[in-house]
């Protein structure tokens, strides 16, 4: 009983670098990292309702076994030295998700203690906009990571030590 012959006489052709790239993208770790009030909603997507578990999605509470970072509220340049210590521990590939207009672009704090946005230390890799965004919103964010993932080349080459990852622009 069950599936004998999952394929029948049919075969898959497909190139290392979309295995890579799917089970990549397929199992994005986030630090368990929050700044302000966005990652109230950070959480909620990650809790029983929301359930970033079905996405593959699990939160990890050291950079060592995190490949995304979401910066989910108000980077304020006390803090700033930390979060450039945590993602460098992270390591490569890895990822950046900016969630809220705080970490955007500063939101409404124009203000000499916040950053104006970390894009300006981090390379940012999604946006994700609204004061604060909705579970939904940060959700759909990873789904656009998700794609960016799927279009890098030679990510089995990089994985082996030949050439380097190219991520799309
Ligand atoms: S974007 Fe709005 S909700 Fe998010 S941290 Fe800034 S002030 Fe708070």
């Amino acid at each position: 009983m069950g599936v004998e012959n999952t394929l029948g006489n049919n075969v898959i052709v497909t190139s290392l670098d979309k295995v890579v790239n799917w089970s990549r993208s397929r199992s994005m770790w986030p630090m368990t990292f929050g700044l302000a009030c966005c990652a109230i909603e950070m959480m909620a997507a990650g809790a029983a309702r929301f359930d970033l578990d079905r996405l593959g999605v699990l939160f990890r509470a050291s950079p060592r076994q995190a490949d995304l970072i979401i910066i989910a509220g108000t980077v304020t340049k006390k803090m700033l030295p930390v979060i450039k210590t945590v993602y460098e521990q992270m390591p490569e590939p890895r990822y950046v998700i900016a969630m809220g207009a705080c970490a955007c672009s500063g939101g409404i704090f124009d203000s000499y203690s916040v950053v104006q946005g970390i894009d300006e230390e981090l390379p940012v890799d999604v946006y994700v906009p609204g004061c604060p965004p909705r579970p939904e919103g940060l959700i759909y964010g990873l789904n656009k990571l998700q794609e960016k993932i799927m279009k890098e080349r030679n990510s089995f080459g990089a994985a082996i030590g030949i050439g380097e990852r190219i991520s799309p622009a």
